[in-house]
């Protein structure tokens, strides 16, 4: 592959706090050498969503516009639960959802990611079904965001822990093209996906599976606990046991480098952010090969 031609932009960036508004979290990005970001659309523990700023948005879209930012990767609140048990857990991730991508379009073009949830015991089958119909409810042909299921760890009854459960709920899902994945690198590597000595081995499971030109953006996370152990704890770039070695192959791989890059690492404030986002900046592709 010749570099000089295939070098492509990359994006990177962390989850910012919303709490200032957009146009703040577009100057935070910026000050910290970002050019991309994730916030939470609304309280992560769900609950009533701000009233949208609309001269605030447009002001955020005028920072990205001036620094050449990617595609934003919002998060839906984690406590969502497209297949709970209880109907009226169901409806209410219906609501929010459906809320979040109307306001999602006051910032068009963007991602927004979301966590398929858990079966809590109904079973996969159940529960594969319960996100696809939930999806086919919120999806219209003319929304400009495009919904990503995330690859998730496994823990208890969530659904998303290997790539055949997201490929069934892509399957069933109208609007295909508004749909596709956030493959965040803790999740995959507590799901048992061995990204640190096989990552050409797990793309190309990908790419049989899902197909690779789903894959939209990218979660990038340091484990505490080692492949396999479906716990979902993130730990700083280097401090667990991905390793930064591993994270950078990731982020550079010709597969996937041009992809928002979102770090979720744990940090005390934007300053431990800045450096991880300089590790992934001035790394260097890997040696094609895939
Ligand atoms: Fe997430
Ligand atoms: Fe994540
Ligand atoms: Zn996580």
């Amino acid at each position: 592959m010749n570099t000089k031609e295939m070098k492509k932009e990359k994006y990177i960036g962390c989850h910012l706090s919303s709490a200032k508004g957009f146009a703040a979290m577009g100057k935070d990005a910026v000050s910290i050498g970002a050019n991309t970001f994730a916030f939470f659309t609304r309280n992560p523990r769900g609950g009533k969503a701000k009233e949208i700023d609309v001269k605030d948005a447009e002001n955020l879209l005028a920072i990205m516009e001036e620094y050449q930012f990617g595609k934003l990767v919002a998060h839906a609140p984690y406590t969502l639960n497209p297949c709970s048990a209880t109907e009226k857990t169901r409806e209410f991730a219906y609501m929010a959802m459906k809320e979040d991508m109307e306001r999602m379009e006051y910032l068009p073009g963007n991602y927004y990611n979301f966590h398929p949830g858990s079966h809590v015991g109904q079973g996969v089958e159940k529960g594969i079904e319960m996100i696809a119909d939930l999806l086919n409810r919120i999806v219209t042909p003319g929304q400009s965001t495009v919904i990503l299921l995330e690859t998730m760890a496994g823990k208890g009854s969530e659904i998303g822990g290997s790539f055949r459960e997201l490929a069934a709920v892509i399957d069933r899902v109208k609007y295909g093209e508004k749909i596709g994945v956030c493959l965040d690198t803790c999740h995959v590597s507590d799901g048992g996906y061995d990204i640190v000595e096989n990552l050409d081995g797990v793309l190309e499971e990908f790419d049989r599976i899902i197909g690779l030109d789903r894959l939209k953006a990218l979660h990038v996370n340091d484990s505490r606990n080692p492949r396999g152990a479906r716990k979902d704890r993130h730990a700083p770039i280097g401090e667990g046991f991905i390793g930064t070695e591993a994270i950078l192959q990731v982020v550079n791989h010709p597969a996937l480098i041009g992809l928002p890059c979102i770090l979720e690492t744990p940090q005390p404030d934007l300053s431990g952010y800045a450096r991880e986002i300089e590790l992934l900046r001035n790394s260097v592709p890997a040696e094609a090969h895939f």
